[in-house]
């Protein structure tokens, strides 16, 4: 599953338009500079495609490295 930290983010919601599985919204936390950061609603959809870490300006998301690179 992807992961999202939480203190780069701004809030853009460019990964939340772009996840061609529908599953990241805006969450309900703010992170320590005040933006609210996105949530995934459902790890079992993710297809780890990396549009979402390709899209965030601020490089907030990581992929999981693939297994046996
Ligand atoms: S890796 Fe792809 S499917 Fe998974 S959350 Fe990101 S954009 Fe959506
Ligand atoms: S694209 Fe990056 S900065 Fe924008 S909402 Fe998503 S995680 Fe936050």
């Amino acid at each position: 599953m992807i992961k999202i930290n939480a203190k780069y983010c701004k809030s853009c919601g460019y990964c939340i338009r772009f996840c061609p599985k529908k599953i990241l919204e805006m969450g309900t936390e703010r992170n320590r500079r005040g933006h609210f950061y996105p949530v995934v609603t459902d790890p079992d959809k993710c297809i780890s495609c990396g549009i979402c870490a390709s899209m965030c300006p601020d490089a907030a998301i990581e992929l999981p490295a693939k297994e046996g690179a």
